[in-house]
């Protein structure tokens, strides 16, 4: 059965998920694949660049996502209704959006080539050829692929690779919100109020036609008090706000150590009783749910009775937060699809990519986020495919955690 409104209820519930495919993140075929996959095992929330090109193809995935709805139910899959599609901007210089790049023809011939390695994204290559986007002789960062976690940065023994951000003029913000989202997430950092307040203009004749605002904001000196400033901007809010504490950006995927960060200013975050929701994200991974019940930060009992018992009260209990209100995913939840998704890509090749003349404004110019997958066959292919099954089976492993916290299996270790 469709539920319109189960990403609000699973706010109101303490088990909101969301898939982060990456505030720079352009690689099409990869973003329409995690949005399937994420949707069909029951992500509330697909937030995207805020790019057209990436917005269209999570478009497209959503919209297949709704015609396999009734099959990823009888195979027991959490979908009940579609997740909301959200966009994040910057009011300033963030590192989730940037992109790195070098010039292959600087770098020494003996480079034992770490940046290769240690990218989580294979987005640094040097194999020649017309594969991976890569044209003729040439080589070094895949833009598309690159979501600017800065670790090939450092490693480079030749100090060769740099960044490139981009922040959002308010001028860009809609054409965006115009297109269709659900949501917007704005990235700031504490200090940047009066960058928050240029942006928040921009953003705010559109608030009648959103369904929720987040707030990105990592950990700084007098974080509670910037928080509760962006706060008396945005009140009165007619839509959900959530509020994302980015403890460790980036960094889900290097180990579980990670999701201390982030359970941590979470807690920083409830202490300072917001009005919203508190989500947590950067460092979340495996480990994260399990951490938030044994510090007793998640809502356990979930049924429908409890929840009625929480809001039974008084309308404003409903529109408290339930302890930590929800999980975002990102590079761990990217790196657990990767090999479906390479697997996923090979197979999609024989798809000619269609070009659009729609994408006119593009944070990260590169000329692949100019194409636009070609929605009829994009869900011929995966529709037939075994490898999307087993897709949406690995993103299930991670949504259930929050979903289903009693049944889900429990990390070791
Ligand atoms: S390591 Fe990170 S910043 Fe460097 S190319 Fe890969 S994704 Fe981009
Ligand atoms: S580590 Fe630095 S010098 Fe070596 S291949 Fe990578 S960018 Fe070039």
């Amino acid at each position: 059965m469709t539920d319109l409104h189960r990403p609000l209820r699973s706010l109101r519930q303490g088990n909101w998920f969301k898939l982060i495919c990456g505030a720079s993140y352009q690689h099409l075929p990869a973003v329409r694949t995690l949005a399937l996959a994420y949707a069909l095992a029951g992500a509330d929330c697909i937030d995207v660049a805020a790019d057209p090109a990436v917005i269209h193809a999570a478009q497209s995935a959503l919209e297949s996502a709704m015609s396999l709805q009734k099959s990823a139910q009888q195979r027991g899959f959490l979908i009940e209704g579609l997740p909301w599609l959200m966009v994040s901007l910057n009011d300033g210089e963030d590192p989730h959006f940037r992109k790195a790049e070098f010039d292959p023809a600087c770098c020494p011939p003996d480079c034992t080539r770490p940046c290769e390695t240690v990218c989580p994204a294979q987005a640094i290559v040097f194999s020649r050829g017309t594969d991976r986007g890569l044209d003729g002789e040439s080589a070094g960062v895949i833009d598309d692929q690159c979501y600017g976690c800065g670790r090939c940065v450092p490693i480079c023994p030749f100090d060769r690779i740099s960044t490139r951000s981009y922040v959002f003029s308010p001028a860009a913000v809609a054409p965006l919100v115009l297109s269709g989202v659900d949501a917007v997430e704005i990235h700031t950092q504490v200090g940047r109020l009066a960058d928050f307040k240029r942006l928040w203009q921009a953003i705010e004749p559109f608030l009648p036609t959103l369904k929720l605002i987040a707030i990105s904001c990592p950990d700084g000196e007098g974080f509670v008090d910037y928080l509760w400033a962006l706060h008396e901007v945005m009140a009165p809010l007619p839509c959900a706000l959530v509020w994302q504490t980015d403890g460790r950006p980036m960094s889900g995927d290097i180990g579980n150590g990670a999701t201390l960060a982030a359970v941590k200013l979470g807690q920083k975050a409830l202490a300072a009783k917001l009005p919203g929701y508190i989500q947590l994200a950067g460092g979340t991974n495996y480990y994260t749910v399990s951490k938030l019940k044994s510090l007793g930060l998640l809502s356990l009992d979930k049924t429908p009775n409890a929840v009625a018992r929480n809001g039974a009260s008084s309308q404003a209990r409903q529109e408290e937060p339930f302890r930590i209100a929800g999980i975002a995913y990102g590079s761990y939840a990217r790196t657990l699809l990767a090999p479906i998704l390479e697997q996923l890509e090979q197979s999609s090749q024989q798809f000619p990519l269609s070009t659009s003349a729609e994408h006119d404004f593009v944070p990260f110019h590169s000329s692949r986020s100019e194409q636009s997958f070609d929605r009829q066959q994009f869900q011929i292919q995966l529709e037939d495919s075994d490898l999307l099954w087993q897709a949406v089976q690995t993103a299930h492993t991670l949504v259930s955690q929050i979903k289903q916290p009693m049944t889900a299996f429990a990390p070791s270790g």
